[in-house]
């Protein structure tokens, strides 16, 4: 992994300092501030899998429910080494709020397994996921918590998610989770919906600062399902992408890089970037190129107080949760940087979800482009919701979209009262 993990840092804190910033500014009272920073769920189980060697090994598998109070709670199901407790708990916690940006009827949650998806067979991260589904069969439901992927996991997983789910119940029960295969029900445009959430808000910013895409140059941090198809979606859009990585590192061409080229290549290579014809540079080295669009699509904690001085771009566009650690807002502030926040640039994954959720209960499905046109004006709206916010109460677009949130999870959980 050549991506930077600075080990002091903690995603849970940097939600946790954003939240309170924003909830300060709206004057929320101190018991609904107490009931939005914790989550309402918590449950870690252990998750016994026998391997290809016939050895067993057990996993540990955590699903934080944050809250619960606008809907169902939804969220993804992450697979990586570095999956911890409070990782979690903060990816959780941005559900809620990515939901309420978007105004999707759900609440917030998040699940994550320490394990390594990519050293480990399908036969193994199938008995991994029916166990963990097993595990969670009383948290998951399509009006209780429903799961999609995310980090190291795919429409396969949600595939094995769907049919052990629909197995324990006895019925076949497509919404219990999103992002599934086409044939078992999941959306047109799922697979696409965050890529071109991120390319919709990205035009919005744009028009705003009145930077022309035909004249600009973009970065891309991550070449997973979010950072290929934003790479993809903005060089249509004209913008010139000079520099994409992965975790084989980072690949520059001055002259602009062939993203579809880049894409095909990541297919027939193992699913890497390794070998792509271009300049070699690292991850670090991205981060701080001379572009005008920067999308950290990687991982959190990329953009810290280490590295925020250096940073170039004028726009930077969260297409991960979590890529700047809050140490690192005051810098970027002061260095007149605007920023799209993940809970806002990184929400049409979900709000397809939803869609998806919404297909499966009608029986009912929907063509791409009704999917994308839907899609497109829910990102837009957003991002017009919250830009008037940053206007009204002259924060960042990044406060801006939390008092956005917050102020729609408080307002409802005031009415439900409290037992
Ligand atoms: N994992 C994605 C996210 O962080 C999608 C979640 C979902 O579709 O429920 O937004």
């Amino acid at each position: 992994m050549t991506q930077i993990q600075p080990e002091h840092l903690n995603p849970l804190d940097s939600m946790k300092e954003r939240f309170s910033n924003a909830a300060k500014i709206l004057g929320i009272d101190q018991m609904t501030y107490d009931m939005l920073i914790n989550p309402q769920k918590v449950v870690i189980v252990s998750l016994p899998v026998i391997l290809d060697d016939g050895k067993l090994k057990v996993f540990e598998g955590i699903r934080v429910v944050h809250s619960a109070s606008m809907g169902p709670s939804k969220g993804g199901i992450r697979y990586s080494m570095n999956v911890t407790l409070d990782e979690v708990k903060a990816l959780a916690a941005w559900m809620t709020w990515k939901c309420a940006v978007v105004g999707i009827p759900y609440g917030g949650a998040k699940g994550g397994i320490k394990c390594d998806p990519r050293n480990m067979s399908d036969g193994e991260l199938e008995r991994l996921t029916r166990s963990y589904t097993a595990a969670m069969q009383d948290v998951f439901g399509p009006d209780r918590d429903i799961p999609a992927p995310d980090m190291g996991t795919n429409q396969q997983t949600m595939a094995w998610i769907m049919d052990e789910y629909s197995k324990i119940k006895g019925i076949s029960s497509p919404a219990v989770v999103t992002g599934k295969p086409l044939v078992l029900g999941g959306s047109l445009g799922r697979v696409e919906a965050t890529g071109r959430g991120v390319m919709v808000t990205t035009r919005s910013a744009m028009a705003k600062l009145k930077m022309d895409p035909q004249n600009c140059t973009c970065a891309v941090q991550g070449f997973g399902n979010v950072g290929s198809i934003s790479a993809k979606l903005l060089a249509m859009q004209g913008l010139k992408i000079v520099a994409i990585s992965d975790v084989t590192g980072g690949y520059y061409k001055k002259d602009g890089i062939n993203v579809e080229e880049a894409i095909e290549y990541v297919l027939k290579n193992n699913g890497t970037l390794e070998g792509f014809n271009a300049d070699r540079i690292t991850n670090e080295e991205l981060l701080t190129l001379s572009v005008d669009v920067l999308v950290p699509a990687a991982m959190e904690d990329q953009i810290t107080d280490d590295n925020a001085h250096a940073i170039k771009a004028k726009l930077i566009v969260e297409g991960a949760n979590g890529p700047i650690a809050s140490n690192a807002d005051k810098i970027l502030h002061k260095n007149n940087i605007n920023i799209i926040p993940d809970i806002l640039a990184n929400a049409g994954g979900v709000s397809v979800s939803y869609f998806e959720w919404v297909q499966n209960r009608l029986g009912y499905y929907w063509t791409e482009e009704r999917v994308n046109r839907r899609a497109d004006r829910v990102m837009k709206q957003a991002f017009d919701t919250v830009y008037l916010a940053s206007q009204k109460y002259d924060v960042s677009m990044r406060t801006a979209a939390y008092i956005v949130a917050i102020d729609k999870v408080a307002s409802t959980q005031k009415l439900r009262g409290v037992f």
